[in-house]
């Protein structure tokens, strides 16, 4: 277990947090989403409640390790300081660390806020340069990392400023740690696991892990067609992952030596074109025609899923049921976030699309956890050690 920051004494220190406020821009570079921001709001506050002096760090898009006055974290500045109601200092500093910001974070009080401009404006920063992560250090006494999201990638303020200074999680990692680890290494059972996405390819390392863990593995979405035609079915035009019939194959025989009920789709809404607007009908499995393409689990196998959800201690889910963002292809992946949103299971949810998934079905609020971050999620659930959070200190 590692220390968090209810663990440690902050009040008269100088706290640097590393936040996730990656945000989505709009053309006109406003805000489109402020998600993130609201998100970092509790672990700020509790900081700023208890004393502490508070330098935030943050990356933001791709400006490729130089200063590009698009990626600047000014119109982050701005939203925290609104949500926030207090000020919230800001200079767009090209080089992150100059002397300004370093007599800024010397002198910040008790309470106060500063934002240093996106670290990604230095080329050092995700080389894990250790000079440029021992400068961030030197601004604070203690650092808190709280951005999930960038914690498989051991850049200079996400894992390197971690071994110069004490270094715990903020709010956000913690809960992503408490959901993440309990459903995988103590989950309440049974523990059922759903899959989708487009490709195999993509989930191989997670339907792996979860295989070892898990009660029930339900798999819709663009994969289940390579396990399908791994058991002989014609697929006709649906998405096929030609290298992964083979592993599909092996998939299904591991879950069935170790005991594990894995479901394939019963029936699934086809299509002709890949088209939100095609004729669409409903097949079983075993009946698609050559010219259509599977976009969505059918309504028995949603109806088959929905109570393997409801009788589950825990469900885990990533990857969509299909083809969500077509309204017409959605009811799928609707019928398995109402499930689980209705559910008294402890309910999880790993991946962008199927997080951007209940999003948009208006459901994330009814979930136990939502995991922020895409990638680190995808790594946490395969079981390999994430470098910024194996950097924090471990609880006595
Ligand atoms: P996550 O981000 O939750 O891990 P993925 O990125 O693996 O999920 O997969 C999401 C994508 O899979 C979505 O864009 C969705 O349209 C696509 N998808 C789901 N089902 C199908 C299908 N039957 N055919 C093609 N694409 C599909
Ligand atoms: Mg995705």
């Amino acid at each position: 277990m590692k220390k968090t920051l209810t663990d440690i004494d902050v009040n008269e220190k100088k706290v640097i947090v590393r936040c996730d406020f990656n945000v989505p821009l709009d053309e006109a570079g406003r805000i489109a989403d402020d998600t993130r921001i609201r998100g970092a709001l509790p672990t700020i506050r509790y900081l700023a409640e208890h004393g502490a002096a508070v330098i935030l760090l943050s990356h933001l898009g791709r400006p490729k390790g130089e200063p590009n006055p698009k990626y600047s974290l000014k119109p982050v500045a701005d939203a925290l300081a609104d949500r926030l109601g207090a000020p919230v200092w800001f200079k767009s500093v090209p080089t992150v660390v100059d002397d300004e910001v370093k007599e800024k974070a010397a002198s910040l009080k008790s309470g106060e806020i500063m934002l240093l401009e996106n670290t990604r404006f230095r080329k050092e920063e995700t080389d894990n340069d250790a000079a440029f992560a021992k400068t961030l250090a030197s601004l604070a006494d203690i650092f808190v990392n709280d951005a999930f999201g960038t914690a498989h990638r051991a850049h200079a303020s996400t894992e390197g400023i971690a071994r110069y200074i004490p270094a715990v999680s903020g709010f956000l990692i913690e809960k992503e740690v408490k959901f993440l680890g309990d459903a995988l290494n103590n989950p309440a059972r049974p523990f059922v696991a759903i899959l989708g996405g487009a490709k195999v390819a993509d989930k191989i390392g997670v339907i792996e892990s979860l295989l070892a863990k898990a009660d029930t593995l339900l798999i819709g979405g663009g994969m289940a067609y390579t396990f399908l035609k791994s058991e002989g079915y014609e697929i006709g035009k649906s998405i096929l992952d030609e290298n992964g019939i083979e592993l599909a194959a092996s998939l299904l025989k591991k879950a069935k030596d170790a005991g594990v009920e894995l479901l394939l789709p019963l029936d699934v809404k086809t299509g002709k074109e890949f088209d939100n607007d095609t004729e669409s009908a409903y097949f079983d499995s075993d009946a698609i025609p050559a010219d259509r393409m599977g976009m969505d689990i059918g309504p028995k196998t949603a109806a088959r899923f929905i109570e393997k959800i409801r009788s589950a201690g825990t469900v885990l889910w990533n990857g969509p049921m299909g083809v969500f963002e077509m309204p017409n292809f959605a009811e799928g992946t609707r019928a398995v976030a109402n499930a689980l949103a209705e559910s008294k299971a402890v309910s999880i949810i790993g991946g962008g699309d199927s997080a951007a998934a209940a999003e948009q079905f208006g459901l994330s609020g009814l979930m136990s956890h939502v995991s922020t971050g895409g990638g680190a999620s995808l790594e946490f659930i395969e079981g390999n050690i994430l470098p910024c959070i194996a950097a924090l200190t471990d609880k006595d």
